[in-house]
């Protein structure tokens, strides 16, 4: 078992627990749902909340050859530690690190000329070509760019190709509704995608990787699969929508377990207001706990009277209002120990919650949940060797 660095007494509050192992055999699994395409493990914002570099190492560990961030500073944490992986990096503004993303070799997505024109300055300064990928909006509507515009950065980077200030690396999309199986927008951005790698082709691109698939093109959509899948959620064995499946039936495990250690135990009378607003109050005498964590560890306030827990082999609901620091269950006279273990969310094969059960008591989505978890809980990695 390797933990990271932390206080213990603050392991004792709180901890999400990531299960390494679950995390690799889940890439494994996706390697084999995109048989002939490489997997780009997606781990943006602290991987989703499991923490960028081990998860990165163990994805890698298990075949994962490229690592994917949004921003360029979580590229470059993860090329200052030492990772050799190909790594891409999407989320760009203008006067942003790309000298730096150059001299650390990362493959940087651009989505505009503006982009082309900044990276190109910097494959100047640092004297060696920048690798690129080309981003289209093939109907997202978000970053990436319009067909309309496409020609126009297709003929600059070609420019910047034949100078030697870049090299084209990849050509790539990203889907709206691919967690909706069926949307008529999926077969559309598929077309739309194909005709503008058929035009930089014939243009004279020649990109090692063509990719537009996330986890629920992954599991669902076989066709969308091309040279590389980008793989987030579905690592961390979580399923992208209840319309996608369950993960078991796609052969993933949770990765994140999020505990708390009950603060107090305590025998209250009928009628009794429970926190701020007294949004509970208790129906008749009974018991409470007090649970240590709250919106400024990532528990959703909007989980205030509906989030679920198990404590002692029960399910329980939280009482009333999430604080920022703590919240209430009532224990409905059970007297469960002081510091009695508290589950939140897991892989759910103990009877406990899941991060799913958190996203629809919350009206959010599964994603939402694990990201959010704050850095006041402890990460304590365990399974981290790859068995030998
Ligand atoms: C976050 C992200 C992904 C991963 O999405 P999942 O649904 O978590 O697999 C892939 N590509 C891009 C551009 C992203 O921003």
């Amino acid at each position: 078992m390797s933990k990271t660095a932390h206080a213990p007494s603050a392991s004792l509050r709180a901890r999400a627990e990531i299960d390494l192992g679950a995390l690799r055999a889940n890439v494994r699994a996706l390697r084999a749902r995109a048989a002939g395409a490489a997997v780009m493990a997606v781990v943006k914002s602290d991987a989703y909340g499991h923490g960028a570099l081990p998860c990165a190492r163990a994805a890698l560990e298990a075949g994962a050859t490229w690592l994917g961030t949004a921003t360029p500073e979580e590229a470059l944490a993860l090329r200052a530690a030492g990772l050799d992986a190909r790594i891409l990096c999407w989320l760009w503004v203008p006067g942003g690190p790309w000298r730096q993303a150059v001299e650390a070799d990362i493959d940087v997505s651009l989505s505009g000329v503006w982009a082309l024109r900044e990276v190109t300055q910097a494959a100047r300064e640092a004297r060696r070509p920048a690798r690129v990928q080309l981003k289209a909006d093939t109907g997202l509507g978000r970053n990436g760019c319009q067909p309309a515009d496409w020609a126009e950065l297709v003929a600059g980077a070609l420019r910047a190709e034949a100078q030697g200030l870049v090299r084209i690396t990849g050509l790539w999309s990203h889907f709206a509704c691919a967690d909706e199986p069926g949307h008529p927008s999926i077969a559309a951005q598929l077309d739309r995608f194909r005709e503008m790698l058929a035009y930089a082709e014939e243009q004279g691109v020649r990109p090692e990787v063509r990719h537009i698939a996330n986890s629920p093109a992954t599991l669902t959509l076989p066709a969308t699969h091309f040279d590389l899948v980008r793989t987030g959620i579905a690592m961390y064995g979580i399923s992208p929508s209840p319309e996608v499946g369950t993960p078991a039936d796609f052969g993933l495990r949770p990765v994140m377990t999020l505990r708390a250690a009950l603060a107090l135990v305590k025998q209250v009378p009928g009628g009794h207001g429970i926190s701020y607003g007294h949004h509970y109050v208790t129906p008749g005498a009974t018991t409470l706990g007090l649970v240590p964590v709250g919106y400024a560890d990532g528990i959703p306030r909007h989980a205030s009277g509906t989030g679920p827990l198990l404590i002692d082999g029960k399910w329980r609901t939280v009482a009333g209002r999430v604080a920022m620091d703590q919240f209430v269950v009532d224990l409905g006279g059970d007297r469960p120990a002081v510091g009695s273990e508290v589950i939140l969310f897991g892989p759910g094969d103990r009877g406990e919650p899941t991060a799913e059960d958190w996203a629809e008591a919350c009206g959010t989505i599964a994603y939402e949940i694990v990201t959010r978890i704050g850095t006041r809980v402890p990460r304590v990695h365990v399974n981290g060797q790859e068995p030998g």
